[in-house]
């Protein structure tokens, strides 16, 4: 429950533990969150105190678990992983919160989904430090509290507005992950790449930044994989054409669109004249979950502007078109 490799769900077995920054002067781009973050840890410090909890939001794999691993080195404590679908029962919650330290870290992933008595035992905990705890059942039934010491909650969701608002009001910082620039990603790109010893080239690591959907997870997942292809090939050094051709068998096109935004566009476009159409309507077209559509495919096509949410559903931009068009 509380392991990190249990929750680090990076589709390569976690294997990118090694590559994840440890301080916040490695932690590529975001600059604003860095900024925001580093003032509030620094203040933490100097009154040898408890971090304010944290809240941060965005698409997955744009580095909010690393942050909240980076935020406990910065404040040398230890940060204990848990995702809340993990957290079912009230005693799981609860074992987590009084196992921990004094200024500890908590980081919940999908916190959205946690269950009401969970969420409920929670408000205590981060406003006051303090357990309410239901003894006994029926008339007999009372409440009892224990002290908590001081500690910080950072919680990830890639869904902010599906956080309940007395929830989201006790989180002091509220920070949103952006998708990363291109000149970031081959920053990360190229640090990852000498990290697992290989030789690339500048040109090599834009390839790779630029279809990678502006997420550091999936620069590193195809980083992997342009390893893998030169490795069979014996190519010691790897320049661009190599990774263009190691990457057109992962059908990711050249603005970093895979298969999954490719159907949902001309989805769109084929059945619904570009729309508007539904959420709902297009996620069973797809055979896709509704959530899933929203949270993780559609927010890097409304940032590259090739889809638009509307009040009647979601349109396929001119942008949108002319991309489908030129594929
Ligand atoms: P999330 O929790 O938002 O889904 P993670 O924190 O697990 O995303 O990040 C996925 C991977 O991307 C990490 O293992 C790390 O290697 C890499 N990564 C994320 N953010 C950065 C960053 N700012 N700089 C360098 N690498 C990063």
């Amino acid at each position: 429950l509380v392991a990190p490799e249990a929750t680090a769900a990076e589709g390569d077995g976690g294997r990118d533990e090694g590559l994840r920054p440890r301080r916040l002067a490695d932690y590529i781009g975001q600059s604003e969150l860095k900024q925001v973050l580093g003032i509030a840890v620094e203040a933490t410090r100097l009154r040898n105190d408890a971090l304010d909890h944290v809240l941060l939001y965005g698409p997955p794999g744009l580095g909010k678990t690393t942050m909240a691993l980076v935020l406990a080195e910065e404040l040398g404590v230890s940060c204990r992983i848990a995702s809340a679908p993990a957290l079912e029962r009230p005693r799981d919650i609860v074992g987590l919160l009084m196992n921990l330290q004094p200024r500890e870290l908590l980081f919940i992933d999908e916190i959205h989904r946690l269950n009401r008595v969970a969420e409920e035992l929670l408000y205590p905990a981060m406003e006051d430090f303090r357990l309410d705890l239901t003894v006994g059942a029926g008339p007999a039934a009372r409440t009892r509290s224990l002290e908590l010491p001081p500690f910080t909650l950072v919680g990830a969701t890639t869904k902010a507005g599906s956080l309940s608002s007395p929830l989201r009001d006790r989180f002091g910082l509220i920070q949103r992950l952006e998708f990363y620039s291109c000149s970031d990603l081959e920053a990360i790109v190229s640090r990852s790449a000498q990290l697992l010893q290989l030789e690339l080239a500048a040109e090599a690591a834009a390839e790779i930044a630029r279809r990678c959907r502006g997420t550091p997870r999936i620069a590193n997942r195809l980083l992997r994989r342009v390893r893998d292809f030169a490795s069979v090939r014996g190519i010691a050094a790897v320049g661009a054409p190599v990774v263009v051709e190691a990457l057109a068998m992962h059908r990711v096109d050249g603005r970093g669109l895979d298969p999954s935004d490719r159907r949902l566009l001309s989805l769109l476009e084929t059945s619904y004249g570009g729309g508007p159409a539904g959420l709902d309507t297009l996620a069973a077209a797809l055979g896709e979950d509704p959530d899933t559509l929203e949270a993780v495919v559609e927010p890097f096509l409304l940032q590259l502007g090739f889809l638009q949410r509307t009040p009647r559903g979601r349109v396929l931009t001119d942008a949108g078109r002319a991309h489908l068009e030129a594929a």
